[in-house]
């Protein structure tokens, strides 16, 4: 679990406070920051660098890669004589999760792409601070950091991955698109729906996943709530989102919608909306419920993507949605794969 946490509007002022006792001797601070803040000065400038500390612009255009982490450690070692100080990650579940992967592979050898998996991780990270800008993929919490790597898109699942202090500000969120604040925040919808109808289900999950989902019906189908405690709800139940699946797993939204994102780069909030809006053989009731929500905020589902995949893409996306066998576990239980055949993918991709 992420040990520290602070909330509340206008604490991202709080940083420089919060790092001064972690910064060593010549050590830099390293900030992985959304391009999107690149113009933004007040937010720089709240920032604050000193010494030898590091801003870095990051595109969130692309999901996070193992060779792009490779390419910032390697960076960061030629350009400092000492390890950083810590990594802090600003932005989305992208910028997040690169922050996670690049403190890890800084005191560890070789490539990301060695570690996607389960308990690979050998030594401690560097010090890591996550501070989200978009609420929904629970990326702040959790322990893992998801990459796409040379063979698969898969996390980097560990204990030493979680951050060790979180700066939850609400304001920071003003400025989302819409449709990005619904994709993003449906991310956070369909990981309660997979948590909480799942087999791996258990009283910790369970605790977490329904306050969330209910935080998410406040937001996005009640629609009584202010902006303002409407973003502040939102970060809330993307932390819950995150906590319950932490103990349980998400299911056949993630699996299809990681294929969908290997084979033809679909970012994660979006992709897990388009698969979702056809799953309601498995969750009939979110997803007419999805519906009503997509419909009351005029949002644009893309549609008709996998129409001219070529067979070979086709397998392709389906070997890597069937790779994920905890995720199918959960969602149908032990006999998973009488169910959910490749002919069955086939059908599903299809129809997106
Ligand atoms: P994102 O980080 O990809 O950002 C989406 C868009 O919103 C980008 O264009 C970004 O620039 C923009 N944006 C972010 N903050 C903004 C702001 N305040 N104002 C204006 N624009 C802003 O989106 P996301 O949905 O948060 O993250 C998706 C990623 O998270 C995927 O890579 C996915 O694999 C990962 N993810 C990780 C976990 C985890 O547990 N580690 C869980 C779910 C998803
Ligand atoms: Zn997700």
């Amino acid at each position: 679990m992420v040990p520290k946490v602070v909330f509340g509007q206008g604490s991202f002022d709080q940083l420089s406070s919060i790092l001064a006792p972690q910064r060593k001797d010549k050590a830099p601070f390293i900030f992985l920051v959304d391009d999107v803040f690149k113009s933004n000065k007040e937010l720089i400038d709240r920032i604050n660098p000193r010494f030898n500390d590091k801003i870095v612009f990051i595109s969130a255009d692309e999901e996070p890669k193992t060779s792009q982490v490779d390419q910032i450690v390697k960076e960061i070692k030629t350009e400092f004589t000492y390890k950083p100080s810590g990594i802090i990650g600003i932005g989305g579940g992208t910028i997040l999760d690169l922050a996670k992967a690049v403190s890890i592979m800084l005191t560890n050898k070789g490539s990301a792409a060695d570690y996607q998996g389960w308990d690979l991780v050998k030594s401690k990270a560097i010090y890591h601070v996550g501070v989200p800008t978009i609420s929904g993929t629970g990326a702040e919490v959790s322990r893992t950091t998801v990459l796409s790597g040379p063979v698969r898109k898969l996390g980097i699942n560990s204990d030493f991955t979680p951050f060790d202090q979180v700066i939850l500000d609400p304001d920071l969120t003003i400025g989302v698109p819409k449709n990005q604040w619904f994709y993003t925040g449906m991310d956070c919808f369909i990981h309660c729906v997979e948590s909480l109808n799942g087999t791996f289900l258990n009283a910790f999950s369970q605790s977490y996943g329904e306050k969330a989902y209910d935080l998410c019906k406040e937001i996005f189908v009640d629609n009584v709530l202010s902006d303002e405690e409407s973003r502040g709800k939102l970060m809330m139940a993307s932390w819950h989102g995150g906590m319950s699946i932490a103990y349980s797993q998400v299911g056949v939204a993630h699996a299809m919608s990681y294929g969908l994102s290997y084979v033809l780069g679909t970012k994660h909030g979006v992709g897990n909306c388009i698969v979702f809006d056809h799953l309601e053989e498995f969750y009939p009731k979110d997803v007419i419920l999805f519906k009503e929500m997509v419909k009351s905020h005029g949002i644009e589902i893309p549609k008709h993507l996998c129409a001219n995949l070529t067979d070979n893409q086709l397998n392709t996306m389906i070997d890597i949605a069937l790779s994920l066998v905890p995720l199918w576990e959960n969602a149908l239980g032990d006999n998973w794969e009488t169910i959910i055949t490749r002919d069955k993918l086939k059908t599903l991709y299809l129809k997106m």
